[in-house]
């Protein structure tokens, strides 16, 4: 198994050294697995989560089972915290959408250092307002941009976050996230086949054009980009960006 390098997360790269020595040995990884459910709703969680690789989807679920990506954590990010530092219920119910690794803490101890250290408390409140952000550019997108659009800027920003360009997605699951029906989900995706942007095969979605992709991407990819964990929310995220990705092979 590869080194762990917890600084590949945004929010604890953000910590200063004295505050990352402090921390670091308390994190551990885990393992993300795909459709995990991290946090369930009205449900306080024990565990805050800094993803080191993958995803996980804040998912807001209706009562008919109807349910809606609200919004995306990766490595640019963190979930599992509060912003006033206390034991709070999360707004919805957060799943591993792309497998991965994450570094783990207790949110007692989490909580603890953020009453100690003062960098500590404003890395975790920074990367809350980048999510709050993200959550209020998701909720204005998913209402006004069309389909296509909204579909490019989700691979795109999934992409970014995980180490391969390949994802592990069917399109029921995509369905889901974006909030509308499968059949609506296979007609984009044949569309950006058929111009090259990405190739779909058995639950796999290889990007093959980002140029292409990004060209359909509504406006909120680029609003979206910006650096958790950073009191600028304007810097660009510096993610894995993949500008020449080469075809790989799917199993
Ligand atoms: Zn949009």
């Amino acid at each position: 198994m590869p080194a762990v390098n917890f600084k590949s997360n945004a929010v604890l790269d953000s910590l200063s050294l004295g505050d990352f020595e402090l921390l670091a040995p308390q994190l551990r990884v885990t393992s993300l697995t795909q459709a995990t459910v991290l946090l369930a709703e009205n449900q306080p969680g024990d565990l805050a989560y800094f993803p080191l690789n993958g995803t996980v989807s804040l998912v807001a679920a209706m009562r008919n089972g109807a349910c809606i990506e609200t919004g995306m954590v990766g490595r640019d990010g963190a979930l599992g915290l509060s912003l006033r530092g206390e034991h709070t219920i999360p707004p919805g119910r957060a799943v591993v959408c792309q497998p991965g690794t994450a570094a783990v803490i207790e949110t007692w101890k989490l909580r603890n250092y953020m009453r100690e250290r003062e960098g500590i408390r404003n890395s975790i409140f920074a990367c809350q307002a980048t999510l709050v952000l993200y959550m209020h550019t998701t909720a204005a997108c998913n209402a006004l941009h069309r389909i296509e659009n909204r579909v490019a800027r989700w691979l795109l920003q999934t992409f970014d976050r995980v180490d391969c360009a390949t994802l592990l997605l069917t399109q029921e699951m995509l369905a889901q996230l974006i909030g509308v029906r499968r059949t609506t989900i296979t007609l984009v995706g044949r569309n950006f086949q058929q111009n090259g942007s990405i190739r779909y095969r058995r639950g796999r979605v290889e990007l093959l054009n980002r140029s292409s992709l990004e060209a359909c991407a509504c406006e909120c990819y680029e609003a979206m980009q910006v650096k958790p964990g950073s009191h600028d929310a304007h810097v660009t995220l510096q993610v894995n960006r993949r500008d020449n990705v080469e075809v790989l092979s799917a199993p």
